[in-house]
């Protein structure tokens, strides 16, 4: 191997050392509660299909009439000539239902969060941000060259503290709405207060809030009571309780037309499919049709933390979807996560550096589409599991 080569190999050598080396599991079926990996069926608690929408016919069935009109490739960019009148709607539709002035798509929500924070920062200016926040939010922070502040989780003393010492032009606070790898939330109602007092953009990431907080899903905004003033910039996606894929950021015509002007990740970049826009169109609707999916979801979570908590789980805080299980270290999260799959569970470690370290947990992500019988499985495992057994005797 040559020296290039060799150094790459190292880095890898090091990371499987360390118990931090990832793998792929090839799915060959579709996305549910039940999932076929490598010939094994599982019950899947890893998924962030919270709604059961992923593989719902409804949204196959528009991808496939929109495809047979608009083809597969966009062909170019929004600006240039890949903007089609699915696109349109399903920003217009996102708008409506979200009660905002405007919404616009975006390829991801990793690029969404990278394009808010370049077209709204420069140097001088200065970002805050939660400890806990999602990558792409950090990654935006950096690539905008404005100053990053990073505060305690949660911790709005911490970030009054840092609002105060700050001389910067344009600030901006980010946050998660609801935290992806420990299912707590912001307190956001504080953090507009908060914003205003300091003439700060707030800006939340409501991955895992759209479609499953607020009213009907209407997510954050909803959920906090706060509207388009007290809360500007909300970014969503559409590949986790949608069923879909892509992103959209929603709030006033200005910060929209903005972004469309200035956010290199929407400028430079393919449209989505038109028929993928059609599919999160068909999704939305479904969301608002059939409520008993956020019923269900929110009777499993309350279901599952009572449980868990009368057999000693050590589950962190949490009243969303997504339920942790917190193990500490790497090997032994690694080793519960192996065992669980023995057993026909698909619960996946998270581990550093996606969680700080000795914080490595399994993920349990709760979906409308489970059955209490499967809820009962896991717990019973979970009680008995090998690799648990020194931490519930702790407990
Ligand atoms: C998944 C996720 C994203 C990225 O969204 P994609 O559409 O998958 O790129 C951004 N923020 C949070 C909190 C997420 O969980």
């Amino acid at each position: 191997m040559d020296v290039r080569q060799q150094k790459l190999a190292d880095r890898l050598t090091q990371r499987q050392h360390d118990q931090l080396y990832r793998h792929r599991h090839t799915l060959t079926s579709a996305q549910g509660p039940r999932v076929e990996v490598g010939g094994q069926l599982l019950i899947n608690f890893s998924s962030n299909d919270y709604l059961g929408l992923a593989a719902q016919v409804e949204l196959a069935e528009a991808m496939q009439k929109a495809s047979q009109h608009y083809g597969v490739g966009s062909g170019a960019s929004h600006l240039v000539c890949g903007h089609s009148l699915e696109h349109h709607l399903l920003e217009q539709e996102l708008a409506a239902f979200l009660g905002c002035e405007r919404a616009v798509l975006f390829s991801t929500g990793y690029m969404a969060n990278l394009g808010v924070l370049t077209a709204l920062l420069e140097r001088g200016d200065a970002v805050f941000q939660d400890k806990l926040n999602h990558a792409s939010l950090l990654d935006g922070a950096l690539l905008s060259r404005a100053k990053l502040q990073r505060f305690q989780h949660n911790d709005t003393q911490s970030l009054l503290r840092a609002l105060e010492s700050s001389k910067a032009g344009n600030k901006l606070i980010a946050v998660d709405s609801v935290f992806s790898m420990d299912g707590d939330t912001a307190p956001l109602a504080e953090l507009a207060e908060i914003a205003e007092q300091h003439d700060a953009w707030l800006m939340v990431d409501d991955a895992h809030g759209f479609g499953v907080i607020g009213e009907q899903g209407r997510g954050c905004r909803s959920a906090f009571n706060l509207n388009q003033h007290s809360l500007p910039i909300v970014m969503g996606t559409l590949g986790k309780a949608l069923g879909g894929f892509g992103a959209f950021v929603a709030g006033s015509e200005v910060l929209v037309e903005t972004l469309i002007q200035f956010a290199r990740s929407y400028i430079y970049t393919t449209a989505l499919p038109p028929a993928v826009a059609a599919a999160n169109r068909a999704a939305l609707s479904l969301l608002q049709q059939q409520i008993w999916r956020q019923d269900a979801l929110q009777s499993h979570i309350q279901y599952f933390c009572r449980q868990a908590a009368q057999l000693n789980l050590p589950l962190m805080p949490s009243t969303t979807a997504i339920q942790p299980l917190l193990i500490g270290d790497a090997e032994t999260a690694l080793l519960a996560s192996q065992q669980l799959k023995q057993q026909g569970f698909w619960v996946v470690a998270i581990r550093p550096p996606t969680v700080p370290q000795n914080e490595a947990r399994l993920r349990i992500t709760l979906t409308a589409t489970h059955s209490r019988a499967d809820l009962d499985a896991l717990l019973n495992t979970l009680a008995i599991l090998p690799a648990l057994q020194n931490r519930l005797t702790k407990a």
